[in-house]
């Protein structure tokens, strides 16, 4: 077996230098015997370390079936080691731990639907970084993205004048082609509240006018929030930081709750709305949202079920989708999305596998937030993606996600696979009728 690697992280190193045996000890039981439950004593008296999870694993396939990289073999490198030395364990073993449990698991959950007994392996990683919160251990890019959370309410430090201004360039942009549309802000009592993540205004603004575009030409009653709360991203869910992904679960509720808006629209994201429709709520004590939220894949569903967008030209190049985990095997939104798909996309072809079974791209549960240090590992270690993807032998693929394109750009780029990402809205807004167009 290769030795294994270990990445220096800045984060990682500098909090490990402030930690002592007492406190690694005081904080591993703290989290196991207050925070974890049955749910953790279950999955441990129940695993039968028969490794069927590890085949649905893309970086235990990717690093060539090294058993270091297999879901239960980072259950043992972290977690099972805390439990077996209730909680004495090194410094540099932490390191090590933070690094698998935040750099080497998706938290995708393919593994759970292969494993006899349910058992959630992205739960246990979760468990690991919450230690690593609490230890101030968690590598230094994606802490810095919860910094920016914690400070401005949103993920990219866009400040509060600069939102509004990227809302009123696109709304310029768009009144070219569309002379009469709007993206209303602060419209009480309207039907829908429209949220983005944290990236769209600083660098994927074209999102904000394509969506916008596509309200007002299907003729919704809708509105964005000119205050803190219109993003719904959240990193602090994938650092293990739930007091933060509280707060900023509560002020995007509060701020539709204010608007007074009937549902909530959230972008292409799935991380988003994972920590919106499932995550951030429960950790709220809240059963259910207590606002509907609505995924942008159902939301164009539902306009096109209704009449409310119509199919002007065909796309008609090959394309092939991949299925976000959270919106697909989290929520089942799979054949919803391929209805949309094949209603402009004609010539679809699907990879394989697909729908809950599809494979991560890899950046997801917070991986590619944690950087340049683990670029190049979490590239490799998607290689059976970029076969999925060759396999296709298409040029185009829609990937409903903003997580999804940034992991499925890099894999792209390093296996030089000849192919484009879209989102789904890019190609309504291309294919829709416009009637109100110039
Ligand atoms: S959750 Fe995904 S990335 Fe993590 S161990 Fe399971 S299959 Fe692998
Ligand atoms: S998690 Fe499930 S599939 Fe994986 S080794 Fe344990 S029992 Fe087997
Ligand atoms: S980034 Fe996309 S594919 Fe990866 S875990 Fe998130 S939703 Fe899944």
């Amino acid at each position: 077996m290769k030795e294994r690697v270990w990445i220096k992280d800045e984060g990682i190193e500098r909090g490990a230098e402030k930690l002592t045996p007492e406190r690694i000890e005081k904080t591993i039981n703290q989290v196991l015997d207050n925070e974890a439950g049955s749910r953790l004593k279950a999955y441990v008296e129940t695993c039968a370390h028969c490794g069927l999870c590890s085949e649905a694993c893309h970086f235990y396939l990717s690093r060539d079936r090294d058993p270091r990289f297999s879901p239960v073999g980072k259950v043992k490198q972290t977690i099972w080691e805390m439990l077996d030395k209730k909680g004495k364990v090194s410094t540099e073993f932490m390191k090590q731990a933070v690094q698998v449990a935040q750099t080497e698991c998706n938290m995708c959950r393919r593994c759970v639907q292969y494993c006899p007994f349910g058992i959630d392996i992205a739960y246990m990683m979760s468990l690991v970084r919450r230690i690593s919160h609490k230890l101030e251990i968690t590598p230094l890019y994606i802490q810095d993205t919860a910094h920016s959370h914690s400070a401005t309410m949103n993920q990219m430090w866009v400040k509060d004048d600069e939102w509004i201004d990227a809302l009123h360039w696109q709304e310029d942009e768009m009144r070219e082609e569309l002379p009469n549309a709007r993206i209303p802000l602060e419209k009480e009592g309207a039907e829908i509240m429209y949220s983005v993540i944290g990236p769209e205004p600083k660098f994927r603004t074209q999102l904000i006018y394509q969506a916008a575009a596509i309200m007002n030409e299907a003729g919704m009653d809708w509105t964005m929030p000119a205050t803190p709360g219109w993003d719904n991203s959240d990193m602090a869910m994938y650092t293990g930081d739930s007091e933060m992904m509280g707060r900023l679960k509560r002020l995007h509720f509060e701020t539709a709750a204010r608007l007074r808006v009937k549902k909530i629209v959230m972008g292409e994201c799935g991380h988003a709305f994972r920590s919106v429709y499932d995550t951030g709520n429960r950790v709220l004590g809240w059963r259910m949202p207590p606002i509907p939220v609505v995924h942008a894949l159902e939301f164009y569903w539902d306009l096109l079920n209704e009449g409310k967008i119509k199919v002007a030209k065909l796309f008609e190049e090959p394309v092939t989708f991949h299925d976000p985990c959270n919106v697909v095997r989290g929520r089942g939104l799979h054949e919803k999305a391929r209805e949309v798909v094949r209603a402009f996309c004609p010539n679809f072809i699907e990879m394989t596998p697909n729908r809950e079974h599809n494979y991560c791209c890899a950046a997801g549960g917070g991986v590619i937030n944690c950087g340049p240090p683990f670029k190049n590992s979490r590239v490799e270690s998607n290689r059976v993606k970029a076969e999925q993807l060759q396999a296709t032998g298409v040029k185009v693929c829609i990937a409903p996600c903003h997580n999804c394109h940034g992991g499925l750009e890099d894999i792209i780029h390093k296996y030089k696979l000849d192919m484009q990402l879209k989102f789904l809205g890019e190609i309504i807004y291309d294919c829709m009728e416009k009637p109100n167009a110039v």
